[in-house]
C-alpha cells in the first residue's frame, strides 16, 4: 500500500534547481531515507513533502491524495527537524501537545496522548520540564514524540541525529529503529551518512546534485554501488 507518492517533482529557489524531477513511492511501514553529500536536495524534498515549500512542478500524493497545494497543518505528516526546533519557553508537556491545541483538541484528551506518547519515547514524567534542562538525546525524543502525537501518515526525520554525540546516535538509531517497529509508521529519513542509511533502511534514494541516482534496497545498493 503507497503511503508517498512524488511524481516529477521539481524545486527551483530562483536560478538554482534544488530538486530535478524526483518520483518516487513509500509503501506502508517502509523505513525510507533520502542519502547524498550536503546541498543535494533532501531537505528541500522533505520540506516540500511536509508542505513548508511549494513545489516547482510536480505532484505529492499522501494516502492518494493529492495534497500538492494543501498547507503543511492539514497533511498527514509529522516532521524532526535537525536542530529539533522546541518552543524554549514552553514546557515539555506544551511542546508535544501544540499541535493537538491547534487542532481544538479538548485538555483531558491532550494531556492522556501526550503522556501516553512520552512513555513511548521513554520519558515518562516529563510534561513540566523544560527544553533548556533537557540533554540534547532527550530535546530529541521530544521532537519525536511531538512529531507522531497528531499520528501522522508518515514521519519526515531531517538528519535528526546529526546534533548528537557518537555513543548517543548509536543510542538513538536503535531507539527509532524500535518505535518504528512497535508503531509500524512510515517514515522518509535523511541523512548524508552512508553507514547510517544502510544500517536502518528498507530502501535508499540516493539524492546527487537534486537528481536521483538510484533508489534501492541496501543489499542491491551495497553490491552495486
Ligand atoms: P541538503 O538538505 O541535501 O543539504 P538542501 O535541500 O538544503 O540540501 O539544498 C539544496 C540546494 O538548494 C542547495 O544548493 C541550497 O543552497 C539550495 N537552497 C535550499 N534552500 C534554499 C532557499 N531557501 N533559498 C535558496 N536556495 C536554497
Ligand atoms: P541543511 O543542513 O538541511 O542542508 P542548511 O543549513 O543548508 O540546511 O540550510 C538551513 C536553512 O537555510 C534552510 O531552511 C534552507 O532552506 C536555507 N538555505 C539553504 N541554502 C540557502 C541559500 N542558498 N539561500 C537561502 N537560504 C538557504
Amino acid at each position: 500500500q503507497t503511503v508517498v507518492e512524488l511524481s516529477g517533482l521539481t524545486k527551483r529557489y530562483g536560478d538554482v534547481t534544488a530538486v530535478h524531477d524526483l518520483s518516487f513511492s513509500v509503501q506502508r511501514g517502509e523505513f525510507f531515507s533520502i542519502l547524498g553529500p550536503s546541498g543535494c536536495g533532501k531537505s528541500t524534498t522533505l520540506r516540500t513533502i511536509a508542505g513548508f515549500e511549494n513545489a516547482s512542478e510536480g505532484t505529492i500524493k499522501i494516502d492518494g491524495e493529492d495534497i500538492t497545494g494543501t498547507p503543511a497543518h492539514q497533511r498527514e505528516t509529522g516532521m524532526v527537524f535537525q536542530n529539533y526546533a522546541l518552543f524554549p519557553h514552553k514546557s515539555v508537556g506544551e511542546n508535544i501537545g501544540f499541535g493537538l491545541k491547534m487542532d481544538s483538541v479538548p485538555k483531558p484528551e491532550r494531556e492522556d496522548r501526550v503522556a501516553e506518547i512520552l512513555a513511548t519515547v521513554d520519558l515518562d514524567g516529563f510534561e513540566q520540564r523544560m527544553p533548556n534542562e533537557l540533554s540534547g538525546g532527550q530535546q530529541q525524543r521530544v521532537a519525536l514524540a511531538r512529531a507522531l502525537i497528531i499520528q501522522p501518515s508518515v514521519l519526515l526525520l531531517d538528519e535528526p541525529l546529526a546534533a548528537l554525540d557518537l555513543q548517543l546516535r548509536q543510542n538513538m538509531r536503535f531507539e527509532l529503529q524500535q518505535i518504528q517497529d512497535r508503531l509500524d509508521i512510515t517514515t522518509i529519513y535523511v541523512t548524508h551518512d552512508q553507514e547510517e542509511a544502510l544500517s536502518m533502511s528498507d530502501r535508499i534514494l540516493v539524492l546527487d546534485g537534486g537528481t536521483a541516482q538510484q533508489i534501492d534496497t541496501p543489499r542491491e545498493l551495497y553490491n552495486n554501488p
